[in-house]
């Protein structure tokens, strides 16, 4: 799949609007606990800059539901990104009307300014005309490079795309030139890791990718549902009760499409979730009742590594336990190593977003693998096939 970006040309000297995504973790006191976002739009902005244009990101933080709320104000997200990129960042104090034309006409060309939050507006998430309207007016160019938010068919997203030329940024272009490489070429064999809490989340990704992979992976939370449809005694873990039905039918679909699909046969379980638990190592098909499954045993991993040994392509959605705690968090980080083993030897490793993103990065391994995206909620979206709204617009 390939995009329409911008040429020298289209930027030199322009204003020019970006959507970025700076929805990032705040703590209490409003500072920013996690940066990567901001830094993944780096690359962009100092490109634009270097065209002398003049430069205004836009972004949500949050869900203000269209009130304006100063805690979920992008100021501290503004004083962040004068700290990364080391020049000054204007801030104003609202997205569109006067605060952000005067903003732009007083900024230097290369300078830069971030708007206020975009979800002070109800008009955004509504996809309003208008206000996208609004949005664009002071500016020449529109670039989406929030491939995080292109999920969302938003004013910012989608609506403003018709007010002003537009373009794909570079962030975008690449998150859809790997993550369309995986879904619809992969190269063979190719291996779709699941975990997490829930099937009903992953469902049409494995509708999806079913005829595709040459192997899935189950574990997490999500791998009960299809132990119990075979059957099995999973104690108090993970069930949804009305996905086995789901559960069975697919592993029905995958056996007949030679398709094979690995569950654990191990399990450290425990009575409840805490980090304080001491997890027994219990076969997987007869987990007692007072115990709960939270990570996968160490067969499980040995099983698990040595079907990814020769995969070419690897897929990787959802955690394989409970890995924000320490006692379950061995078996996510067993796949994550063999990941970063693989890609050594040749082999393309993607980590879709959300959970499995934060626990790659929760191991310092997130540069040792091919590609960890940006986005979850859009990568889920587009492995199941779907057509990304903020996207769409710049498919050539
Ligand atoms: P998801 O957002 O669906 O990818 O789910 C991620 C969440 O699943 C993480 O917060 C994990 O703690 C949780 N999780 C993974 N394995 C299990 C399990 N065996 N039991 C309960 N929760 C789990």
């Amino acid at each position: 799949m390939k995009l329409k970006t911008f040429q020298p040309e289209d930027i030199a000297g322009k204003r020019v609007l970006v959507r970025v995504d700076f929805n990032v973790p705040l703590t209490g006191d409003g500072k920013v606990s996690d940066s990567t976002r901001i830094k993944a739009h780096v690359p962009l902005i100092e490109e634009l800059s270097k065209a002398e244009a003049k430069i205004a990101l836009c972004s949500h933080l949050g869900r203000p539901k269209g009130q304006v709320n100063p805690k979920y104000s992008l100021k501290p997200i503004a004083e962040e990104l004068e700290g990364i990129i080391g020049k000054k960042v204007a801030f104003t104090s609202d997205c569109v009307g006067t605060a952000v034309s005067s903003a732009i006409e007083s900024i230097q060309p290369g300078g830069l300014a971030v708007l206020e939050n975009l979800r002070f507006y109800a008009e955004e998430e509504k996809n309003d005309a208008a206000f996208a309207k609004k949005l664009a007016s002071p500016f020449e160019v529109f670039i989406m490079d929030a491939f995080s938010a292109a999920h969302r068919a938003h004013a910012s997203t989608r609506a403003v795309v018709d007010c002003l030329p537009s373009f794909a940024g570079p962030l975008l272009i690449r998150e859809i030139e790997i993550l369309s490489e995986t879904r619809d070429n992969p190269r063979h064999p190719f291996v779709l890791i699941l975990g997490g809490a829930k099937v009903s989340d992953k469902i049409d990704v494995i509708e999806n990718l079913l005829s595709k992979a040459d192997t899935i992976i189950i574990g997490g939370g999500m791998s009960f549902t299809f132990l119990k449809s075979q059957g099995l005694e999973i104690g108090h873990s993970l069930c949804e009760t009305e996905k086995l039905d789901f559960a069975r039918a697919m592993s029905e679909k995958a056996k007949k499409q030679n398709v094979s699909i690995l569950l654990p046969t191990d399990v450290l379980a425990a009575s409840e979730v805490s980090a304080e638990a001491s997890p027994k190592t219990v076969p997987a098909n007869a987990i007692p009742p007072d115990l709960m499954g939270l990570d996968i045993g160490p067969d499980t991993r040995k099983i698990f590594s040595e079907a990814l040994e020769s995969a070419k392509t690897v897929l990787w959605n959802g955690p394989m336990g409970v890995f924000e705690m320490a006692p379950f968090a061995g078996g996510t980080k067993a796949i994550a190593e063999q990941l970063v083993k693989i890609t050594g030897n040749g082999a393309t490793t993607v980590i879709g977003g959300g959970d499995s993103a934060a626990a790659i990065a929760q191991l310092g391994l997130e540069n040792e693998v091919s590609h960890v995206s940006t986005g979850g909620g859009a990568s889920l979206e587009f492995f199941e096939g779907k057509m990304l709204p903020g996207v769409e617009p710049y498919i050539i």
